[in-house]
């Protein structure tokens, strides 16, 4: 299987789906390769796809901050999209945009080998829980999860973007990434598991 580097040079010059025909740059992620810990949002934005990097915008500052709540730095962390590619005018990536882009998301968890995924919005959610998930039901909570052959432990929180609307989503995902401070001292103990044939 292809390594973090080249699967970040594939998704650049991808065009299995018509996101690539917008795009000014493709966002694989970035992230050390042995991370514990993955940050999974939905798409880049418009300033993610000027600068090829995610959560560089407002919502990522924002995300910055609630990484540094919870003792982490980024630098530290693997941070990425479900979606690889700016969906125009930022609207929702539909099904099979998200299924066409999915094998890079799988190769990229089953590289890295994360005790740890935190879903960053719905699609996320969705996507690795394999079932429609009501965020302001479940998030803050520790579940388990598998996705594309590995089995570890998923955070649910909103998008860091919903706290640029307003003092409630802000607060719930500062609550949010204060549990997490908790979750994250026991990281060690998680198990995970990796299939050799998914
Ligand atoms: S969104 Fe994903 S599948 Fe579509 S062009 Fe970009 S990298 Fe390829």
């Amino acid at each position: 299987m292809e390594d973090l580097e080249e699967l970040a040079d594939q998704i650049k010059t991808c065009t299995l789906c018509d996101l690539h025909k917008n795009r000014t740059k493709a966002v694989p992620g970035e992230g050390p390769e042995n991370a514990d810990i993955m940050l999974i949002g939905e798409a880049p934005g418009y300033h993610e796809d000027q600068q090829g990097r995610p959560f560089v915008g407002n919502a990522g500052n924002i995300l910055t901050d609630l990484l540094e709540s919870a003792g982490l730095n980024r630098d530290e962390v693997f941070i990425g999209n479900v979606i690889k590619c700016r969906p125009p005018e930022n609207r929702d990536p539909t099904e099979e945009e998200i299924k066409t882009c999915s094998p890079y998301l799988k190769k990229q968890i089953r590289n890295i080998k994360p005790k740890l995924i935190i879903s960053l919005g719905r699609f996320a959610a969705r996507l690795l829980s394999n079932r429609s998930v009501k965020i302001s039901k479940e998030h803050g909570q520790l579940k388990d999860m598998e996705y594309g052959g590995w089995s570890c432990k998923l955070f649910i929180s909103y998008h860091p973007a919903a706290a640029l609307y307003g003092a409630d989503a802000r607060n719930k995902l500062e609550k949010d990434f204060e549990e997490l401070k908790d979750t994250i001292q026991n990281l060690n103990n998680f198990k995970t598991t990796e299939q050799k044939t998914f």
